[in-house]
């Protein structure tokens, strides 16, 4: 009974009239279900009933116009074409059809009242319009609404299916709905602000002439808050009942013993921030635990993220235990690769990179290696995941930067370490700030630390924003800070996500610059390079021997290389506040000052300039977070999309965020006091996600 909610159960095919091919155009869109057709909520509405007065329209605007006939006439212009001249008593308006049948004109007595809905253009001496939905009377009293008394619904659509179809097989999807009302779900204290969910799906589908439109657009009337309201808390319980999941685990809890960790400390020329020793004691008491820990570690660029991963990977190793750790790239993961090399070999431990582009020989010596356990930590990309790769005694999975990961990924990858039904605990990194609020949603089933506080000695990197007809300025002053020993990169940014694209503008660039700098050492780095190439390259970066690093934005990630003083981004205003963020990382980790320079393409709208202007006066990811959403109100903050969570039907976070807390006692209520009505809520919501909440 309870899986019947919004007809999730049940195929479009069930609708009357909707047959294979027409089946076919709604999946284009997703719809698979009846409760995908009901859930494709209008993008706008029209209001198709009240008539302007042809002196005052304007040029673009859907309207109606009311008059009488002049005349009709069949043209020959290009085509044949049908002109029926109308006039209220303000002005004189045509009316112009392309395609028409005899009876049309026919139908177009002179004298008689027109009614018109359509799109004003401006014509040769009058308005016209061109092909209006028309309806035809003997007197001007006569006329229904065009499209009823209701607004217009307007949908996304696909080729083959028209404004029309859409709204009849939804019309039927509520009928069907209104004979299955399903139970209320929603906890009582929360029904009192909202419809029952079929009456906010009518309202939003068909709203009725004296609803406030723009309520229904912007999320505050009550039908759409509804659906909100349930999206939202779907999401939520989701995310605690997987969290109560993963608690019902059992895990090797692991105590510190010191062998590794006190030897490592001493090794390192710093000592950790407080920020940096504070999470790692909350990564460490959760590891003691015999259920498996599930923590976030959020924190800026440069914070130290490593250092606390290198500290939880050796609680693990002290207790004989193997620990991964998985990178979003190649560069991330090879750089990586080298710290903990760095860092672990002197202590007798084993470290190993697992790349994508390895021969065959090697990966199978590797995945043998790793079996017999002899390898103690494994890093790689998402290469990690094939079938092939079996632990002898995992321990700890490490994320790096989740944003670039999905939730699913990242269980597929937990799941892979159970052993004995042990699963190993879990630490994930990410530095993709999200305002506080958000995170308690978007992160609902983790527990959160954050990295307040950068290493000490930091510069602030000094920002400047700068149209790109100053390029040779630019160039000439990179040259200048070459001369004097320091480094810099150059980025080359693309609108599309194309690596090879991408890797081609670099390569232009790089061309140019090393005509034009002959006395710097100019290198290269794109997606589209052998890793050996690119760990030579990023090498020979490290090593001060090139200059001037010409890359695309695989250096967005992790990439460390102190000297590197002076970053140059082209093209600035493509990419988003917390990929710029991310980039301009890369400098500003040593001890000289460090400078940005964000180049635009002309001209600028007004809230590129602002976006960029905010990056020009702050360095501080959480505020450049909060910075951002507030330009731009709502849509895709940073983030949201890079953490898997777009999909979203209806819930704006921005838009709903105020919404969260009570969302939050909603779902705690339902979780101890309903758990049928939770099950309920996320199976109608969430089908997909089902599986790791039934389990
Ligand atoms: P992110 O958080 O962006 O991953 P990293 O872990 O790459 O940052 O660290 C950035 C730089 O700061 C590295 O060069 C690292 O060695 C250095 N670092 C980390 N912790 C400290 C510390 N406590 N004191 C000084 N330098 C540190
Ligand atoms: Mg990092």
């Amino acid at each position: 009974m309870l899986n019947k909610r919004l007809l999730s159960h049940l195929t479009i095919s069930h609708l009357p009239g909707l047959g294979d091919v027409l089946a076919k155009k709604f999946n284009q869109l997703g719809i698979y279900t009846i409760r995908d057709l009901l859930l494709h909520l209008p993008m706008r509405y029209e209001d198709r009933s009240a008539s302007s007065a042809i002196s005052a329209l304007s040029i673009g605007e859907h309207t109606t116009i009311q008059g009488q006939i002049v005349k009709a006439e069949i043209m020959m212009a290009k085509k044949r074409m049908l002109i029926c001249t109308i006039k209220d008593s303000t002005g004189i308006a045509n009316l112009r059809f392309m395609n028409f049948y005899p009876a049309m004109k026919q139908s177009m007595v002179t004298g008689k009242w027109i009614k018109a809905y359509g799109e004003v253009r401006k014509g040769k001496i009058y308005f016209e319009m061109i092909h209006p939905q028309i309806q035809i009377r003997d007197s001007e009293q006569s006329f229904d609404n065009i499209e009823g008394e209701r607004y217009t619904p307007i949908y996304a659509a696909t080729f083959g299916l028209t404004q029309n179809m859409l709204r009849k097989f939804i019309h039927l999807a509520l009928v069907l709905l209104e004979r299955n009302p399903s139970a209320e779900v929603i906890p009582a204290q929360y029904i009192t602000r909202f419809p029952t969910l079929e009456d906010a799906l009518r309202t939003l589908h068909e709203p009725p002439l004296d609803i406030n439109i723009t309520e229904l657009e912007d999320g505050s009337h009550p039908a759409k808050k509804r659906l909100i309201f349930e999206e939202l808390l779907a999401y939520h319980l989701s995310m605690q009942i997987t969290k109560s999941h993963t608690q019902k685990q059992q895990a090797t809890p692991l105590h510190v013993n010191n062998q590794y960790i006190t030897p490592f400390l001493q090794s390192l020329p710093f000592s950790p921030t407080n920020a940096q020793h504070r999470v790692v004691h909350e990564i460490w008491q959760d590891m003691a635990k015999n259920i498996p820990m599930m923590r976030l570690v959020q924190g800026d660029v440069g914070s130290g993220k490593t250092l606390v991963a290198a500290l939880a990977a050796l609680n693990a190793l002290e207790n004989n235990k193997q620990v991964v750790l998985m990178a979003p790239t190649e560069i991330l993961a090879e750089q990586h690769a080298i710290n903990f090399t760095n860092w672990l070999t002197p202590l007798g431990l084993t470290v190993s990179l697992l790349s994508g582009k390895l021969t065959a020989k090697k990966k199978r010596e590797c995945y043998e290696a790793l079996a017999a356990g002899d390898i103690d930590i494994l890093i790689g990309t998402h290469a990690v995941f094939v079938d092939k790769v079996e632990f002898a005694n995992l321990g700890l999975v490490i994320i790096d930067e989740q944003h670039r990961f999905g939730v699913d990924q990242r269980l597929t990858l937990w799941e892979k370490g159970i052993k004995d039904n042990c699963y190993p605990h879990q630490l994930i990194m990410t530095a993709t700030p999200i305002p506080r609020t958000l995170a308690m949603t978007v992160y609902a089933d983790l527990d959160v630390s954050t990295i307040d506080e950068l290493p000490p000695g930091r510069t602030p990197v000094t920002t400047v924003v700068l149209p790109n007809t100053r390029r040779h300025e630019i160039i000439e002053r990179i040259e200048q800070a070459c001369l004097t020993g320091k480094q810099a990169y150059w980025v080359c940014t693309l609108v599309e996500e194309s690596e090879i694209l991408e890797a081609q503008a670099a390569e232009v660039a790089f061309a140019e610059l090393q005509e034009l700098l002959p006395t710097i050492t100019v290198g290269l780095i794109h997606g589209k390079m052998k890793p050996s190439q690119k760990q030579e390259v990023m090498q020979s970066f490290k090593k001060g021997e090139i200059q001037l690093l010409i890359a695309t934005t695989v250096i967005e990630v992790g990439v460390d290389v102190p000297n590197a003083s002076l970053m140059v981004i082209e093209n600035a205003e493509r990419l988003g506040l917390s990929q710029l963020h991310q980039l301009r990382g890369r400098v500003g980790r040593g001890s000289a000052a460090s400078h940005c320079v964000l180049m635009y393409q002309m001209p600028l709208s007004r809230v590129t300039k602002e976006r960029l202007n905010v990056m020009r006066d702050s360095n501080d990811g959480f505020v450049i977070a909060q910075k951002d959403l507030e330009i731009r109100g709502s849509g895709e903050i940073l983030g949201t999309r890079q953490v898997g969570i777009a999909n979203f039907k209806i819930v704006d976070l921005i838009r709903d965020q105020h919404l969260i807390s009570t969302i939050q006692q909603a779902s705690n209520y339902l979780l101890s006091d309903d758990p049928q009505s939770a099950y309920a809520i996320v199976n109608s919501w969430l089908p997909d996600r089902s599986k790791y909440i039934n389990a």
